[in-house]
């Protein structure tokens, strides 16, 4: 009777704290899986093309028209800029150029042909950093200083934004909602057309 006892008591006690093992991995996983979720969730946000916490964000236009708005990202580029302009030229095109605050300083020069082309110019933040956490006030030196570059090559009237790859969440759409501000994304880039390039 005795030696039963003894090795049934240890069998018990295995089982229980295989089940607490298992309840914590349960456990376990089912936070791993929260934070899995939520991440992905809040990369989904911030890389949203279609939607940004405050303000207003433009990913397209419906027309009837068979147009589109060409934009080029991240100049204006120098080593580009004469084949660009030539074949828009030659197309009859009007682009916009999203530059970027610290290359228009640069390269002034490259931002006046543009704009004297009769394209238009973008503002892509002076330091195309990410600008996920980026605060209000962070967003203000960023916009505006790039702004009084554009201004000062020749662009008047309002001046579209758009985030440095595409990633905003909460302090930089909170500062274009105050200002009056329009977020222009897209929906086509030339990676849609894999079988093309
Ligand atoms: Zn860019």
């Amino acid at each position: 009777m005795m030696n039963r006892l003894r090795l049934k008591a240890p069998r018990g006690v295995d089982i229980l704290e295989h089940k607490q093992m298992s309840r914590s991995a349960r456990r376990l996983a089912a936070i791993i899986l929260g934070v899995v979720l939520a991440a992905s969730g809040f990369r989904a946000l911030i890389r949203a093309r279609t939607y940004q916490v405050f303000g207003v964000l433009v990913d397209r236009v419906n027309t009837r028209e068979p147009v589109v708005a060409l934009t080029f990202d991240d100049g204006p580029n120098t080593t580009t800029i004469d084949g660009i302009l030539q074949v828009l030229a030659e197309s009859n095109v009007r682009a916009t150029f999203f530059v970027i605050g610290n290359e228009l300083e640069t390269h002034p020069e490259a931002g006046r042909r543009l704009v004297a082309a009769g394209h238009e110019l973008g503002n892509h933040s002076y330091s195309h950093r990410r600008m996920v956490f980026t605060s209000p006030a962070a967003a203000q030196v960023e916009i505006e200083r790039t702004d009084a570059l554009i201004r000062t090559v020749g662009q008047s009237g309002a001046v579209v934004f758009r985030p440095p790859y595409g990633v905003k969440f909460v302090g930089l759409p909170w500062y274009l909602r105050q200002n009056g501000r329009t977020s222009v994304t897209w929906d086509i880039e030339p990676e849609s057309f894999s079988e093309v390039a």
